[in-house]
């Protein structure tokens, strides 16, 4: 067994199951169990990891508190119970992280969110800037507003997004089981515990006892389903138990989990979603001197900029031209349309004049740019 599972890690998501936080039978907070868990996750901050919750149980604490006992809610009761519930879970988290003097914000997101591109850039900022601040953002699916078209429905989902969303290094759901089997465990005595899983093959899924359906969510497969969006977009996953008390701690001391390995490097895979998925916004025209030095690794520079076309936002996918007019590489843009106009051509000191101090010095970090060789692109 593995020393601390959670060691190689700096920039966790974490995602609590509703089951771990709602007492089943009489639809109260675990509350000891979450003053268990508020002081192992106070240890991870402690020692200089970014965390991000993602956290279940609006709905399971909303129907007791509205007196809806019907054992299935309709949709509408649903949204009900996640509105009146979404305030206790959140004042739960407020005070038990409070206790260890962390600060926690809210945000509701909705699947469209991921989709799209502005919305997506906002609560990517809005996450990093409360990390920056020392707080931890605690998020849930915006259950009492989302239709039944646009919904995650299950957060082991929702948690993939996020994570990938701020380039964790792994996501942990905790659940009530330890992991993956090479069968149902309930339904197979010969079930074996899987520690490590290389890559989501279909024999993999195949062990989580066949495809996702209604019944399934929160299940095996919309688990794996999640390590599926993990995994190739760079990072781990961890699915461990949750149920008893310092569930974290007990991942750091050993305990039985299994381990998602991550499909490619998180560079490499923010490279191929630049490539792969969206569309160009707009141009920024180069010189030799640029092209070469965007060849030998380096970010663009506004001083190498000729020429910028298009119609494009920070954080837009924009092509980069050589001197001769043929795509070189593409890129993630660091300026809207209108300062990288005012920018162009001018050298670094020039550039913090104009946009202020503390502005960035690259007009496309390297970090977001893939480099076309002849007509390939080099990835990673
Ligand atoms: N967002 C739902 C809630 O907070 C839970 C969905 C899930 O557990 O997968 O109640």
């Amino acid at each position: 067994m593995s020393a601390n599972a959670l060691a190689p890690y700096r920039r966790l998501t974490i995602k609590i199951g509703s089951a771990l936080l709602v007492d089943g039978k009489t639809g109260r907070l675990r509350s000891e169990w979450l003053a268990s868990l508020a002081a192992d996750l106070a240890g991870l901050k402690a020692a200089g990891c970014s965390l991000v919750i993602v956290s279940s149980g609006a709905v399971a604490l909303g129907r007791r508190r509205l007196g809806l006992d019907a054992r299935s809610l309709s949709l509408e009761q649903s949204q009900a119970a996640a509105s009146a519930g979404q305030i206790a879970l959140s004042q739960a988290w407020a005070a038990s992280l409070g206790e260890h003097g962390i600060v926690t914000g809210q945000i509701l997101l909705t699947p469209n969110i991921t989709e799209e591109r502005r919305y997506f850039l906002n609560a990517r900022t809005t996450i990093a800037t409360l990390l920056a601040l020392g707080a931890v953002p605690i998020i849930n699916e915006n259950d009492s507003v989302a239709t039944a078209e646009i919904r995650y429905g299950d957060n082991d989902r929702l948690s993939a997004r996020v994570a990938t969303m701020i380039e964790a290094d792994c996501l942990v759901l905790l659940s009530d089981v330890d992991g993956l089997y090479t069968a149902p465990p309930g339904k197979d005595p010969e079930a074996r515990h899987l520690p490590h899983v290389a890559a989501i093959t279909a024999e993999i899924e195949a062990m989580a006892g066949g495809a996702a359906s209604h019944l399934s969510r929160g299940g095996m497969t919309t688990k794996l389903e999640a390590g599926k969006i993990a995994t190739q977009a760079g990072t781990a996953m961890i699915i461990a138990r949750g149920t008893e008390s310092h569930p974290l701690k007990a991942l750091g001391d050993g305990a039985r989990h299994t381990l998602f390995e991550p499909a490619h490097s998180r560079a490499h895979a923010r490279k191929r979603w630049i490539m792969g998925t969206l569309e160009v916004a707009g141009n920024l025209s180069v010189d030799a001197g640029a092209a070469r030095a965007l060849r030998d690794g380096k970010s663009l520079l506004p001083i190498g900029v000729t020429r910028v076309t298009g119609d494009f936002a920070r954080g837009d996918a924009v092509a980069i031209l050589g001197p001769d007019g043929r795509e070189i590489a593409r890129g993630l843009v660091g300026l809207g349309r209108e300062d990288a106009d005012l920018v162009k051509g001018k050298n670094s000191a020039r550039v913090a004049e104009i946009l202020g101090a503390g502005s960035r010095a690259e007009l496309v970090h390297r970090d977001n740019m893939v480099v076309l060789m002849g007509m390939e692109a080099k990835v990673g």
